[in-house]
């Protein structure tokens, strides 16, 4: 999506966005390595977010306050970290949904950029997790309310940051939710990336539910890196229809 993004924005001769595999005990030199060949920034994934904070010298706030960066810059000299998850996330919301009332399921990674997110809105945000400690851990790094028994019904805004559907696994075993919880008027996005929508969202949208996949938020995300590093704003469209291939 970023490739595609770059030639309809005139730039796919003098720019390339390239995959780079590297183990966590390389990932600093790897990185201080980068702006010598030539690079001017890099996304980064699992395992590295909360290694690029290290390796940065100026961090966001985002970044900061979330304890993990996705996006690399290569300012003057200088390595600058930020998180695009957190605003991604909110692009991908439909607009004019504000949610009051949330429910994040999931206290990894993405559930942290995300929560951090509702809260800035000034959403009132409950975290359930299957380890209780990390929901009780993400919480007091960032505020929200840890919940062991949520009751789906009453949330505007409901997101799975779990893991559960990337392998197809059932989310009404998995996660504290009934495939008949959901109602017109709520949200419901699944973080999980898939070609088709989850079983998670099939029950959300026959609920009457609003649905958002993961791929809308992957593209939202990718379109504010992109714009930090070329200072060009980049088609959403053209990114989401690679992105879907
Ligand atoms: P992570 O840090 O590894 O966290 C994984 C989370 O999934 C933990 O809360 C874990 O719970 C939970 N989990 C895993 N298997 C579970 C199961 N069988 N039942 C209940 N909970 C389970 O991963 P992450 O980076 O937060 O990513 C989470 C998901 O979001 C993944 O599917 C990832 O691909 C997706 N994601 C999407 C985007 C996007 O832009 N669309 C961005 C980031 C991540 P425990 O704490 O109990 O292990």
């Amino acid at each position: 999506m970023q490739t595609a993004a770059l030639a309809d924005l005139g730039l796919a001769a003098e720019w390339s966005y390239e995959a780079i595999d590297v183990a966590p005990d390389e990932f600093a030199d790897r990185v201080m390595a980068l702006p010598k060949q030539g690079f001017v920034g890099a996304n980064v994934t699992i395992p590295h977010k909360g290694a690029a904070l290290t390796v940065a010298e100026v961090l966001s706030e985002t970044a900061r306050e979330i304890g993990a960066a996705n996006t690399l810059s290569f300012v003057e000299g200088e390595i600058r970290a930020d998180n695009t998850d957190a605003d991604g996330f909110l692009n991908a919301l439909p607009p004019g949904r504000a949610a009051e009332r949330a429910l994040v399921l999931g206290a990894g990674g993405a559930a942290r950029a995300i929560v951090w997110a509702l809260l800035r809105e000034g959403a009132t945000v409950d975290v359930w997790n299957r380890t209780e400690q990390r929901s009780r851990d993400l919480c007091r790094d960032l505020g929200g309310q840890p919940v062991a028994a949520p009751d789906a019904g009453v949330y505007d805004l409901i997101v799975n940051s779990t893991a559960v559907g990337l392998h197809g696994e059932d989310p009404f075993e998995e996660l504290p939710l009934s495939s008949h919880a959901f109602r017109s008027g709520q949200t419901v996005v699944d973080m999980v990336y898939a070609g088709q929508r989850t079983a998670l969202l099939v029950a959300a949208a026959a609920g009457g539910a609003t649905v958002v996949d993961g791929i809308e938020v992957l593209v939202q995300q990718g379109a504010l890196s992109l714009a930090a590093w070329t200072g060009r704003r980049p088609s959403l469209e053209v990114m989401r229809v690679a992105a879907r291939g």
